[in-house]
Formats: structure tokens, sequence, C-alpha cells
């Protein structure tokens, strides 16, 4: 989608560094960071929020694309946060699951 800075970094056109990437989603670190680790999980489908996901199949694929990141960063202990629509803090329209460890801010 044009315009969506997820898109575009899925796309490559910021040289993102992916944690993690498989065949439905990638894994990158938040820009600032609300924990000592902070990572984003971003579905490659564009998809608003979860009010707009209908794919139950994908939601799975990301939980555990969630748990594949967090034990290649090596947390065994972990927070995962999807703000869904603006009023509850969403800034970015391409869902994303946050995994958050130490000194969370979130
Ligand atoms: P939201 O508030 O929508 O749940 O979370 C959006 C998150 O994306 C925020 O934590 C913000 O710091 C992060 N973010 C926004 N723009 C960028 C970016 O260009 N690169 C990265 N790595 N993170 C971003
Ligand atoms: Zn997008």
């Amino acid at each position: 989608m044009q315009d969506c800075i997820f898109c575009k970094i899925i796309n490559g056109d910021f040289n993102t560094e992916f944690v993690l990437e498989n065949e439905y989603a990638v894994v990158f670190k938040d820009i600032n960071p609300k924990a000592d680790t902070h990572l984003l999980v971003v579905p490659k489908k564009h998809v608003e929020s979860l009010n707009e996901l209908n794919d139950e199949a994908l939601l799975g694929k990301l939980m555990m694309t969630v748990k594949a990141a967090a034990q290649k960063a090596g947390l065994k202990s972990y927070r995962t946060v999807i703000n869904t629509g603006k009023e509850a803090g969403q800034e970015v329209f391409h869902l994303h699951i946050h995994i958050l460890a130490g000194n969370i801010r979130l």
C-alpha cells in the first residue's frame, strides 16, 4: 500500500534490518523502543488493524512468528501488545504485534 510506512519497510525501501522473516511476516526493532527489547511483528499483507483482519490462519502464523522471534532474541519472558484504533494508541495503521521485554514502559 502506498503511503504506509510498514509496507515501505517490508518493501525494503529503508533497508531496515529484519530480525526474522518468513512467508507471512517480518520482524524488526521498534525505532522508539519502550523496553530493553522492543520488536514489531508485521504481516507482509497490508491489514489496517485487528478489526480488519478476517484471516484466522494468518493470526495463528503471526503468533507463531512472535514465539520464534522471542526465542531467536533469547527472550523467555515477554509481553505482546496489539493497539487497535487511535484511541487505544495505534499510530501505524498496518497491523503489528509488539514484543516487549525488560524494563517495559508500555
Ligand atoms: P502503534 O502505536 O501503532 O501500536 O505502534 C507503532 C510503533 O511503530 C511505535 O512503537 C513506533 O515507535 C514504531 N515505528 C513508527 N515508525 C517506525 C519506523 O519507521 N521504523 C520502525 N522501526 N519503527 C517505527
Ligand atoms: Zn501497510
